[in-house]
């Protein structure tokens, strides 16, 4: 009989989580005014809001942490990062930030300006909001199959050559600062990118003299989808595979809170020692010095350490492994998600699910506070109030999917907790007739208003 899968490591501590009542979370969330956000982390029994710093590091990087050094300038932790970043990235340059928005902000206040195109696959939302609060225009060039939840696709987060190919044509050059590639695509569900995708937007951004940025979050994930699924990478290791992937780009900008494993922190990196310099600049107004930007020594150094953990295939395994399991177990249940699974998260499709809710009363935020209700557990819209409104027009940006992201964080819980989770939304899905009625907004900002908006009930 062979032997069944198990986890890559066993567990040093503990954190203790709480039950509630259905009476006690309809209190809560009507407090947080049906925003998710809103919640206090106390009244959530199973947190899926992000993966995003809420990992668990491992006994060696918090080992790291007793050997951070402090120094404001040179401190040996920044060299800890730094070799990290060139063994592992290839990058002879960078700068750390506080967090991955951070480094979009410090890269963008030297690349982009007023009326530039920034065209790439499905740009996260930070990415576009600083591409947008520059007066610029973010263009998602995804392929097609993206948008169907049931199509089967092996990266389906690949950029369309040809949509990329038409945009680079019918835009004068100098409007196009770079073309971005993010790996994993966070928005269209966990979805990786090919080598070959990879190489044949090189080919282009050669061809048409522009530079390619990698927003680089989950590019671990990325490349134990590449070693899975692409032909020619089944026998090469995850460090192979990601210095392959991150020859095809000039730069790159990090949330370390996903695939370093670190509950804080994120970096530029670049080859080219002149945009260095001029992003240095930046980095000291907005960060801090060069060599710590935002971050403490000690989470320099745990970053290191991470990054070298989550570019281990028995660790992706775990992980991936995982999210496959709640993908199977929702399967099972006939409950409608993005297919194949992702990286790093489910997206459930919420219009598939209340298909009679108008998109108006934002259907996937009102499948999340439906399972909230039912079982304590928190996920996170991705759709209309995600969108954002257009920012010439200020009309509803309705985008093609909503989705409902439960996103698993790295090394937290265990498969029993996925059991929960299916089991709650097969619950909700059995009861999807009697949802009728949405939410209206009574607030949101002018600008990335998902994190903040508050919500009546219609
Ligand atoms: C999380 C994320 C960001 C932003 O990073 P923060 O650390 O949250 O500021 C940017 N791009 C992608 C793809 C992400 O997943």
């Amino acid at each position: 009989m062979n032997l069944p899968f198990a986890e890559s490591y066993k567990i040093k501590m503990v954190e203790t989580i709480k039950r509630s009542t259905r009476e006690e979370r309809e209190r809560w969330i009507k407090e947080a005014k049906y925003n998710l956000f809103g919640l206090r982390s106390e009244q959530v029994y199973i947190d899926l809001l992000t993966d995003s710093g809420t990992g668990a590091m491992s006994d060696k990087q918090w080992s790291e942490l007793m050997l951070g050094d402090e120094s404001y300038a040179g401190a040996s932790s920044y060299y800890k990062m730094k070799e990290a970043i060139q063994k592992i990235l290839g990058y002879d340059y960078f700068l750390p930030t506080h967090q991955g928005r951070a480094a979009e902000n410090v890269l963008f206040s030297v690349l982009i300006k007023e009326g530039n195109v920034v065209p790439g696959n499905s740009h996260f939302d930070t990415t576009k909001g600083h591409i947008e609060y520059r007066k610029a225009k973010a263009v998602d060039c995804t392929i097609d199959e993206a948008f169907h939840t049931e199509i089967l696709h092996p990266f389906k987060g690949n950029i369309d050559v040809e949509k990329l190919e038409s945009v680079l044509k019918s835009t004068p050059s100098e409007k196009i600062p770079f073309i971005i590639v993010t790996v994993t695509c966070n928005s269209s569900g966990g979805q990786p990118v090919s080598i070959e995708n990879l190489k044949a937007i090189r080919k282009l951004a050669d061809k048409y003299g522009k530079k390619i940025v990698f927003d680089a979050a989950r590019f671990a994930e990325n490349a134990y989808f590449i070693k899975l699924r692409e032909k020619g990478y089944e026998n090469k290791t995850i460090k192979e595979i990601v210095k392959e992937m991150f020859s095809y780009a000039d730069i790159m900008t990090m949330s370390s809170k996903k695939d370093a494993i670190v509950n804080m922190g994120g970096f530029i990196a670049m080859r080219d020692i002149e945009l260095h310099r001029q992003a240095s600049v930046f980095n000291i107004m907005f960060e801090g010095y060069i060599t710590y930007g935002g971050m403490s020594g000690r989470d320099m150094n745990a970053l290191a350490q991470g990054l070298d953990e989550a570019t281990e295939f028995d660790y992706l395994e775990t992980r991936i492994k995982q999210i496959e399991y709640l993908g199977a177990r929702l399967e099972e249940f006939g409950i409608p998600f993005q297919k194949p699974v992702g990286g790093h998260a489910i997206f459930v499709d919420a219009k598939k699910i209340l298909p009679n809710l108008p998109e108006e009363q934002y259907v996937a935020q009102t499948l999340g506070v439906e399972l909230y209700l039912e079982a304590g557990i928190r996920g996170v819209e991705i759709g209309t109030l995600l969108a954002d409104r257009d920012p010439v027009t200020r009309e509803n940006r309705y985008p093609a999917l909503e989705f409902l992201r439960l996103a698993i964080p790295r090394r937290v819980y265990t498969n029993n907790h996925m059991d929960v989770i299916a089991v709650a939304l097969k619950n909700v899905f059995d009861r999807r007739n009697e949802i009728t009625k949405g939410f209206e907004i009574i607030y949101e900002a002018p600008i990335m208003r998902h994190f903040t908006v508050e919500l009546k009930k219609l």
